[in-house]
């Protein structure tokens, strides 16, 4: 199958995958994402809104000791090879997502970056497979920020300069609030100093803090409502995209990779700075997610990261689109 017929067959399986069994659906999944990982995006309709999921790219590193802070390292093996990996190495997607609602043109994170895309070609791709799916970085016209980890605010520069020059940027007040604060780095651990410099590097130096704050439960763009998500950083934000009588549920890092943490809402990933609350906020978040049926876009579920979740056993189970 050429990238291009692929691409068509992507297009149309999100209604064709729930009517599929589990088995199916799976190895179906397995050959989408191959095919939607190679093209770089996957364009769908949320409503009657056009959305599309852009691939970044994935980092594939050796797993680990403390991936996962309270699990024994062996645990977290068998779970990747009950995912059908060597258990050696880990691999973590990173997937932006864009919309288009009247004039406005949305994406939300950004991705690795230029800087990281320049040591590894595999990760920091948002603007060219943004480019790729048709939206023109310079006209896109906001920037959602979803939380201030690198692997979602890195894509804004390249070197000093914005890569989209003419968006406003969008970022959630309590997350602004925690990763601006003097007192906050003073009291922060020594591994997580990197961050707050980070931020200072991309939002104060680069963007002159240019910046529009938004709140949670309120609409930040037209169709675009925040959800307070806390507990993975202090301000962290997923969303609900809403157009007609369709929704999606756009999680940001609820979970890192699902074949870890979505069927293992309990394990508490290293990068969860309030672990307790991210297990808190897993949890709620996927029962209302799975009692309402709604699909959702992950930032870390390997692409196309979209899909349903559903309850099993004391977990869930994504059931990729
Ligand atoms: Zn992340």
């Amino acid at each position: 199958m050429t990238a291009l017929s692929r691409r068509s067959v992507l297009a149309g399986s999100t209604a064709a995958a729930g009517a599929l069994s589990l088995a199916p659906c799976f190895i179906e999944a397995f050959f989408a994402s191959a095919a939607a990982q190679a093209v770089g995006f996957n364009k769908y309709k949320v409503g009657s809104l056009e959305v599309c999921g852009i691939a970044d790219g994935v980092s594939t590193f050796p797993l680990p000791d403390r991936f996962v802070v309270n699990q024994a390292k062996e645990e977290v093996v068998k779970a990747l090879k009950a995912a059908g990996q060597d258990g050696e190495k880990l691999s973590v997607p990173y997937n932006p997502f864009v919309f288009a609602n009247g004039n406005r043109v949305v994406l939300i994170d950004t991705g690795m970056g230029p800087a990281a895309n320049a040591q590894n070609p595999a990760i920091g791709n948002t603007a060219k497979n943004l480019a790729a799916a048709g939206y023109d970085p310079a006209k896109i016209t906001d920037v959602v920020i979803s939380h201030f980890h690198g692997d979602h605010i890195n894509g804004l520069l390249n070197g000093a300069n914005p890569i989209y020059p003419n968006a406003q940027v969008w970022v959630p007040a309590p997350e602004w609030k925690y990763w601006t604060d003097e007192g906050e780095l003073s009291r922060a651990p020594d591994a997580r100093k990197g961050a707050f410099a980070n931020v200072k590097r991309i939002f104060t130096d680069g963007l002159k803090n240019k910046v529009t704050q938004y709140e949670h439960g309120k609409e930040v763009v037209p169709g675009l409502t925040s959800v307070a998500t806390l507990g993975h950083t202090p301000g962290h934000t997923s969303f609900i995209l809403a157009s007609g009588n369709d929704k999606l549920f756009i999680q940001s890092d609820v979970t890192n990779v699902p074949f870890l943490f979505v069927n293992n809402p309990g394990w508490h990933a290293v990068y969860d700075q309030d672990a307790k609350q991210a297990e808190e906020t897993r949890r709620k978040t996927y029962d209302m997610v799975s009692a309402e049926k709604l699909r959702v876009q992950g930032f870390h579920f390997p692409f196309p990261s979209l899909g349903r979740i559903e309850k099993a056993g004391d977990g869930y189970r994504l059931i990729a689109a």
